[in-house]
């Protein structure tokens, strides 16, 4: 207890400045996260701006592919236009590339806040319409050309063209109508001259195409769309996830605080209480001896008893209490050494049998002779027996029995179990009486003295040990308790055991049947 500090104290309380700040933070970010994932392809501001962040994405990437293809197609044309018109066409779209380069780029550097949805999607619309006519425009340079090979050329760019565009554009559907307008109409006129004649197929096959670029465009926004919603709903969750964090944090800061508080309680009260209990145990036991001369008036002699016994009750619960904390907060620290289960519980038996004949309780005791030594703390052992042993002589009626019980257990361990014939723990009563100051009605009733804390002080210490407790009771039948010490803590593991009378885990029940 002395490592806890004033200090440390203070420190656990109150609520920390950077905690709140990042809790704030997460949470604006989950609010964010959700209005964003049900808001999901519904014209939403935040949605929307993925969507033309999406797209400014893919054209700031495909320009130099496109500038690329611009230049092929422009020697290409060389063959059958005049270099000036070819040039001219080049500088046009290259210049159409660039504006929409900018814009793109423009619109990625803004913060969200600062853009404009509607405007920046007609600015994207526009710079689409511009590049699908500057495309459309190679069909006037080849308007002259009879060849048929020219005009062939001519259809091929243009369904490049278009196809590159709805592939770029999907993410903003009306830039991909925008800008496949201008090239549609630019192919259904240049066929138009040779529409009787055998260019049906090529005119048809054509206009499909085009069809053919608007659904796979639709079917690309569609899959951006899902995408960006599982996306969206990743984030939400990382998002949940750190404010659960952040919630367990706290808690767990909270319940080291009350821990702390808890420690801090006992160590003041285990050290204030203790000495002036000292002084009294003291002087009422000088008292009552009549040390130094008999007591004036009879009366006194009671009274220094009773001061002495009370004192005596009041040490034993400040001791239990340190005790089940010191368990419950892991700072019990086990004295392991080698002890033997079956001397320890001899002499506890030894200690109570006053008690037990007392009150006319028959003990009988079956302790398996020549058991080995057990790798654990003799203090808590004897404090387990003598619980044990204790509620069991506490609880039995007049002329009732106890039997004690210590051997093997199957898988080599060791076990102590205890058994009366008392009145027996209801069954919903269990999880009250294995609880800290938990004590059952009939305990109530009887007003037997206890403070409750016995058996999870039991358990407690047998857990610690790596053990097994295991309580079974019968109304009107009695109680068994049994105590289970693991084999790894049998310190010869190779000693006979010829007889394993015990199966673990054995009900009352079944025993008693
Ligand atoms: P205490 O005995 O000090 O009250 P325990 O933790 O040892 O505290 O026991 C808790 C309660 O369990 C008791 O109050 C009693 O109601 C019940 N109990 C424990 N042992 C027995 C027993 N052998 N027979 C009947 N009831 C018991």
């Amino acid at each position: 207890m002395s490592e806890i500090t004033a200090e440390m104290i203070e420190r656990g309380r109150g609520v920390d400045p950077a905690f709140i700040a990042r809790k704030k933070r997460i949470s604006s970010r989950v609010r964010e996260a959700r209005e964003r994932l049900t808001s999901s392809g519904t014209g939403h501001r935040a949605f929307d701006l993925e969507l033309l962040r999406l797209f400014a994405q893919s054209r700031m990437t495909s320009i130099p592919a496109l500038a690329l293809i611009g230049l092929g197609v422009a020697s290409m044309a060389f063959m059958w236009v005049p270099d000036t018109e070819v040039l001219v066409w080049l500088g046009l779209i290259w210049s159409c590339q660039l504006i929409s380069f900018k814009t793109a780029k423009r619109l990625l550097e803004l913060p969200d806040t600062h853009i404009n949805v509607l405007f920046w999607r007609r600015r994207f619309v526009a710079t689409e319409v511009c590049q699908g006519m500057v495309w459309a425009m190679l069909t006037v340079l080849f308007l002259d050309v009879a060849d048929s090979n020219a005009r062939i050329f001519v259809l091929f760019v243009l369904m490049l063209s278009a196809a590159l565009m709805s592939l770029v554009s999907a993410t903003v559907p009306l830039a991909v109508y925008a800008g496949l307008v201008p090239t549609t109409i630019a192919v259904l006129l240049y066929m138009h001259p040779i529409w009787q004649a055998e260019a049906w197929p090529l005119s048809l096959l054509a206009c499909g195409a085009q069809f053919f670029f608007i659904v796979l465009a639709q079917r690309l926004y569609a899959t951006s769309l899902s995408s960006l919603s599982f996306r969206l709903e990743k984030d939400m969750l990382i998002a949940e996830l750190e404010q659960a964090k952040s919630n367990s944090d706290e808690a767990r800061r909270r319940a080291e605080e009350a821990n702390l508080a808890k420690s801090r309680f006992l160590a003041t009260m285990s050290h204030e209480l203790r000495t002036p209990l000292n002084a009294i145990l003291g002087f009422s036991e000088v008292m009552k001896g009549e040390m130094f001369g008999t007591h004036g008036v009879p009366a006194y002699k009671d009274y220094s008893n009773d001061i002495h016994s009370s004192g005596q009750h009041l040490l034993m619960l400040i001791n239990e209490i340190l005790d089940l904390s010191r368990v419950e907060a892991g700072r019990y620290d086990l004295r392991e050494e080698p002890v033997s289960l079956a001397d320890v519980v001899e002499d506890c038996l030894h200690l109570m049998s006053l008690r037990a004949q007392k009150r006319d309780i028959k003990i009988s005791e079956a302790i398996e002779v020549s058991l080995p030594r057990l790798w654990g703390d003799e203090r808590a052992l004897r404090q387990i027996a003598l619980n044990l042993l204790t509620n069991a002589i506490k609880f039995t009626p007049q002329g009732g029995h106890v039997t004690l019980k210590c051997g093997w257990t199957q898988s080599g361990g060791q076990y102590l179990s205890i058994r009366d014939t008392g009145p027996g723990i209801p069954p919903h009563e269990i999880p009250i009486v294995m609880s800290s100051f938990g004590r059952g009605t009939l305990a109530q009733k009887n007003a037997d003295e206890g403070s409750g804390l016995g058996l999870p002080i039991v358990k407690g210490l047998v857990e610690l040990h790596g053990g097994t407790f295991n309580i079974v009771s019968e109304l009107r039948v009695g109680t068994e308790v049994t105590v289970i010490f693991p084999a790894e803590r049998v310190i010869d593991a190779n000693a006979t055991h010829p007889e394993r009378r015990r199966p673990e885990g054995r009900s009352f029940a079944r025993q008693a049947a």
